[in-house]
């Protein structure tokens, strides 16, 4: 988080009126019409109106994209820079995105309802914190010597892959581009990207960015377009050698088909999660634990893969937390987000809300109860709004506790026995995130270890940091890591270089 100055309305609707917007394919370092002419409309869940006409592009248009990073991958324009300068350029391309922060949270938050004071103060600060982040290391991660017998030199060396593909979700739309293009680039690969549908607005204006601090032509493309189309087009192309995507499972595993039948290229899948949050009955600061609960489930109106969706509490803390819950939820207003104070924007569109609230129509239908939101809220804005939602009442067998709702829908789940909960807490397919809380020093570490999870928040919800490498277990991931100087290594090939000495004449 930084401390940037909000906006208030009307100076955001004051700087609207004068958005030039990038709807074309980003292509070799310049904008282009997608090839077969066609456009696709994104709107304001705000208001359910229309934004622009964003370029529908296609496979054609990947193969135009994959050329173009293929002549800057082979002819070494940026893979051989000296890392140094690659440092710099991409520091510059960081410089530029903090310079443009207001403007790119805007284009954020009308594009895809993300309350203007979260995409002001961390959206964008983050993506131009991970592209910085990622190019401070370039020339401090060195190579290594094998322990080899003598008359012989033997060097272990990691280079760039290539071409790299990303194809990124709508609910972090530039930053989780930026989890992905800050390592891939930082290494020294050149990239074609597909933003989401619903998001494509900052990305195509990044990437502008990119160009004007200095980032050669064809290393960094964007192609805006269906997933069926474009994305699997990415997915099978020969011309890509490794594919990082970010998104739902089921997506996901299309990619490992993708690679299978084709090139086996490299995959790399962040995907879905049902992530617990545990309170163990030693903890007395129910105040801090439902402030941390509300931020894990309601940040980003539950559009978050890390959501903690499932409150398992232990039962003689049950009735007090709830009443926590409670009060808590007054500090989250639902409303316009272009408004400083709003903390709940729409979801990203009407069929995400329309799936949200059948979630909530199945849980009160196997039994849960609504004890908090649970209705759409300001549909006379033409919006589309779910207000923080909370069920009491819920088995781990129900759907709402089952599914990712990727909504602000909380299920609150007992249990006795900290087996139980442990128990609990891993009965899920995904092991994305997880949090606990005790203030029991033995407790923490048992349970943090019994987690299945790829991060563990202990007292608090928390992904960790730019420092720290995200990542889930069984399927909410596959291949790697974003973030951390882990990352890197994904991105590139491994090298043995054995050289044999010649005797000394
Ligand atoms: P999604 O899987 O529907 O779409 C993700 C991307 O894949 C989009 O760009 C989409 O156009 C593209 N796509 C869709 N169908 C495709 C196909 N057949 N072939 C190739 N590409 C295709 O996901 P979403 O609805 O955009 O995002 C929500 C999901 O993302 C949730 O499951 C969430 O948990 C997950 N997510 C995970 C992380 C993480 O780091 N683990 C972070 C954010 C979101």
């Amino acid at each position: 988080m930084t401390d940037t100055l909000i906006p208030t309305r009307d100076a955001s609707l004051a700087a609207i009126a004068s958005l030039s917007l990038r709807t074309r394919l980003f292509i070799d370092g310049g904008f282009r019409d997608a090839q077969g002419g066609g456009r696709f409309t994104t709107e304001n869940p705000a208001t359910g109106k229309p934004i622009a006409e964003v370029a529908e592009g296609g496979p054609l248009d990947v193969d135009l994209a994959v050329a173009a990073a293929r002549r800057a991958a082979d002819d070494g324009r940026w893979s051989r820079l000296n890392p140094a300068d690659r440092k710099r350029l991409l520091i510059a391309w960081a410089d530029r995105i903090d310079a443009h922060r207001e403007e790119l949270a805007l284009i954020e938050t009308i594009d895809s309802g993300k309350p203007i004071a979260d995409t002001v103060s961390f959206d964008i600060g983050e993506t131009a914190n991970c592209i910085r982040w990622h190019a401070e290391a370039i020339d401090k991660l060195y190579g290594q010597v094998a322990p080899a017998p003598e008359g012989i030199v033997a060097t272990i060396t990691h280079e760039p892959l290539g071409v790299v593909g990303a194809v990124i979700p709508w609910n972090y739309p530039a930053l989780m581009a930026a989890w992905k293009m800050g390592p891939a680039l930082a290494t020294g690969n050149t990239m074609v990207i597909k933003p989401a549908s619903y998001t494509a607005l900052s990305l195509l204006r990044i990437a502008e960015l990119a160009s004007e601090a200095g980032i050669p032509d064809g290393v960094l493309n964007v192609v805006t377009g269906p997933g069926a189309s474009v994305g699997e087009a990415i997915g099978r192309h020969d011309g890509v050698d490794c594919v990082a995507f970010t998104g739902s499972t089921d997506v996901g595993r299309r990619f490992l088909h993708y690679a299978a039948e084709g090139n086996l290229k490299r995959v790399l899948l962040e995907l879905g999660g049902k992530s617990p949050q545990i309170v163990f009955p030693d903890v007395t600061d129910l105040v801090s634990v439902a402030a941390n609960a509300a931020i894990a489930i309601f940040m980003n109106m539950g559009e978050n893969c890390s959501a903690g969706s499932r409150l398992i509490v232990h039962r003689s803390k049950r009735a007090a937390l709830l009443e926590a819950l409670e009060v808590e939820v007054a500090n989250w207003p639902v409303g316009d987000p272009l408004d400083s104070s709003t903390r709940l924007g729409p979801l990203v569109s009407r069929s995400h809300m329309e799936t949200v609230l059948r979630y909530i129509a199945s849980g009160r239908a196997e039994g849960a109860r609504v004890v908090l939101g649970g209705e759409r809220v300001l549909a006379e804005s033409g919006g589309y709004f779910v207000p923080p939602t909370v069920f009491d009442g819920v088995r781990n067998d129900m759907t709402i506790a089952r599914e990712e709702i990727f909504g602000p829908v909380l299920s609150v789940i007992e249990f006795d026995t900290e087996a139980e909960a442990v128990a609990l807490a891993n009965d899920t397919p995904y092991g994305l995130a997880a949090s606990l809380y005790t203030d029991d020093l033995h407790v923490a570490h048992r349970v943090a270890r019994d987690l299945k999870a790829g991060v563990v928040g202990v007292n608090a919800y928390a992904e960790g940091d730019q420092t720290t490498p995200f990542g889930g277990y069984r399927l909410s991931g596959f291949g790697g890591h974003d973030k951390g100087v882990q990352a890197h290594d994904q991105y590139t090939e491994t090298k043995t270089t054995w050289i044999t000495l010649r005797s000394r004449p």
